[in-house]
């Protein structure tokens, strides 16, 4: 099981069925969040804009080139 300290945001990894008690960097107690293996939608979004921009830029690109 992955977490993520919310304090420092370090990232670590405890027994799998186990549960962290503490962050082994800052050592808070509190604000360790479980880091889901599911990729959070507004991540995938992001993703499919920054290929929607790449995309544009390059035939924008071509575009440009090609007219003059
Ligand atoms: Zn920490």
């Amino acid at each position: 099981m992955e977490y993520r300290c919310a304090r420092c945001h370090a990232k670590f990894s405890v027994e799998g069925g186990e549960v962290a008690h503490a962050c082994p960097r800052c050592k808070a107690e509190a604000g360790l969040d479980p880091v889901m293996r599911k990729v959070p939608l507004p991540m995938v979004l992001f993703g499919a804009f920054l290929s929607v921009a790449l995309v544009a830029t390059v035939v924008g690109g071509i575009l440009s080139r090609g007219g003059g």
